[in-house]
């Protein structure tokens, strides 16, 4: 296996204003391509600093990549100090200067002086066009060099992978799971996970569940993977990248769905709308915090509220049905919950969250009740998680 460092450069990051994602992305796209990332390091724009770790990380990796500093401002050093680091020239291109220009002329902005920074490129460098914005991505020897806003290295990153050598792969599988605690599903069928002599890590978050991965051999990978789904398929919710956004958008096929939102307040839309292509089957939501609105607009019965509480199986159920008929869609989910910190009873205590799916044609339901821990945050995620999850069923 070959090894690559990762440098997120930027004043910003070592501040702690931004949080480095970058190297999230980039470290876990590398394993595919056979390269374990050993390091990842924040460093701010100081040439000083950047030219010294350059040069030490070349040194303990076969790859080596920076993410930020390209901007046009005198802060951002990166390209200077790779260009320093290993003795290489900047050299001026008119051909990328003059797609810069073009760029910034599309979006009829004027062109700052500043920017003709950008058209530097280290002597000999593979360019790699942004199809974002105006900093391109260079490749010289083993340094993949990317500017720092992650929708702009991301594509850029992408296309650099083909011109790295390639590592020898490591065979990954990761399993996602929900409904099942990480104590218990590792304590209860330790004899599948630990049927081979792999490598097993688990993880468990409250965005994401719990999450198995499985390094080595494929065959002894497989295996373990397929006796899980054998044994588990109920609490499976997704494999490797998948998400269970991206799960259900793919189960609903030529189906449209919308959602019912109380506790959530559009979390559940904001993270299905994140998927491209959504269009095709989502419909809306609607978000009915206050019971007036769940009354007034989803149609939930005075009555149901005043008997049961807005947070109770009669309420979602009535809330799925509304928003289903409304949205004139064919599922749908609801949710309402005691997000906390306030609210909370000792029959329903914070973290209580009815959650209903519904299907239209069929006139189905399937109401479930949850005590999520957390805080208000942790409680809207998993709410949203689950939802998402009950919709997939
Ligand atoms: P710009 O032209 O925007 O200055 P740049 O290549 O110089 O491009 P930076 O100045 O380093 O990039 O970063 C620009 C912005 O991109 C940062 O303010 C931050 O929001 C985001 N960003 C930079 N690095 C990272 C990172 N490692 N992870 C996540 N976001 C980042
Ligand atoms: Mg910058």
């Amino acid at each position: 296996m070959k090894k690559s460092i990762i440098l997120a450069i930027g004043n910003e990051l070592v501040e702690g204003i931004i949080l480095d994602t970058n190297s999230k992305y980039i470290s876990r796209k590398l394993l595919d391509f056979g390269y374990k990332t050993i390091a990842i390091k924040t460093l701010p724009d100081d040439m000083k600093i950047l030219v010294e770790e350059i040069k030490s990380s070349l040194k303990k990796a076969d790859l080596l990549i920076t993410t930020g500093g390209l901007g046009p401002t005198e802060d951002d050093l990166t390209r200077e100090s790779v260009s320093k680091a290993i003795g290489k020239k900047l050299v001026f291109s008119d051909k990328i200067y003059k797609s810069i220009l073009e760029k910034i002329k599309k979006f009829h902005r004027e062109v700052p002086e500043n920017v003709k920074k950008q058209a530097w490129v280290i002597e000999s460098a593979k360019v790699i066009e942004n199809p974002v914005g105006t900093a391109p991505g260079q490749i010289i020897d083993n340094i993949i060099i990317l500017p720092g806003p992650p929708v702009e290295m991301k594509p850029i990153f992408d296309k650099a992978l083909n011109y790295i050598e390639k590592g020898e792969k490591i065979y990954q599988r990761r399993v996602k799971f929900l409904g099942i605690p990480e104590a218990v599903l590792v304590e209860k069928y330790k004899d599948i996970i630990y049927k081979h002599d792999i490598n097993v890590a688990t993880m468990a978050s409250h965005i994401t569940g719990v999450e198995l991965r499985f390094t080595g051999e494929r065959k002894k990978v497989d295996e373990i993977v397929n006796l899980l789904k054998e044994k588990l398929s109920d609490y499976i919710y997704a494999f490797d990248d998948k998400t269970i956004e991206e799960v259900v958008f793919e189960k609903l096929g030529d189906k449209t769905v919308s959602f019912a939102e109380s506790c959530t307040g559009g979390l559940i839309s904001s993270k299905f709308v994140s998927l491209p292509g959504v269009s095709k089957v989502f419909k809306g939501a609607i978000v009915a915090y206050s019971n007036e609105v769940k009354e007034n607009v989803l149609n939930v019965s005075k009555n149901t509220i005043k008997t049961f509480g807005a947070v109770s199986k009669e309420c979602v159920t009535e809330m799925a049905k509304g928003v289903c008929k409304i949205l004139n869609s064919d599922y749908s989910v609801s949710v309402s919950g005691i997000a906390g910190p306030t609210g909370g009873t000792k029959e329903k205590p914070v973290g209580t969250v009815w959650i209903c799916a519904y299907d239209r044609q069929k006139d189905v339901y399937l109401a479930k009740n949850f005590l999520f821990r957390g805080n208000r945050q942790i409680i809207r995620e998993k709410s949203s998680l689950y939802a998402l999850n009950l919709l997939r069923r």
